[in-house]
């Protein structure tokens, strides 16, 4: 059977893929060239912000699984970390690595 520590595990080892994948470098993307059009620079900028702007994202949901790890852990798996009531089934059903609830999380 899975249990929530194989599926948090799991769910890691697809986003640190995911983050080595933006990682790549943007001169090597740069370098697959098909002739350069005036305004290729601005959009390949907004690319990489929107890039940095899920890389960011990424990390915020990596920090969440590993203290979602910890808590298995622990044994407080399901419990907020912030106030201490259950975060719910409904939640941790959508969101596997939720560590707050969800008051506590929208006040972050
Ligand atoms: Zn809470």
């Amino acid at each position: 059977m899975e249990t929530v520590a194989d599926l948090l595990r799991a769910k890691k080892a697809e986003i640190e893929l995911q983050l080595k994948g933006i990682a790549t470098p943007a001169e090597e993307q740069g370098s697959i060239s098909f002739g350069k059009r005036v305004g290729e620079g601005t959009s390949m900028a907004v690319d990489r912000l929107s890039q940095v702007a899920v890389h960011d994202k990424l990390q915020v949901t990596l920090a969440d699984i590993d203290r979602a790890l910890a808590k298995v852990d622990e044994g407080s798996y399901g419990v907020c970390d912030i106030c201490g009531e259950p975060i719910g089934d409904g939640r941790l059903e959508a969101l596997p690595w939720a560590v707050r609830c969800v008051r506590d999380a929208a006040r972050r």
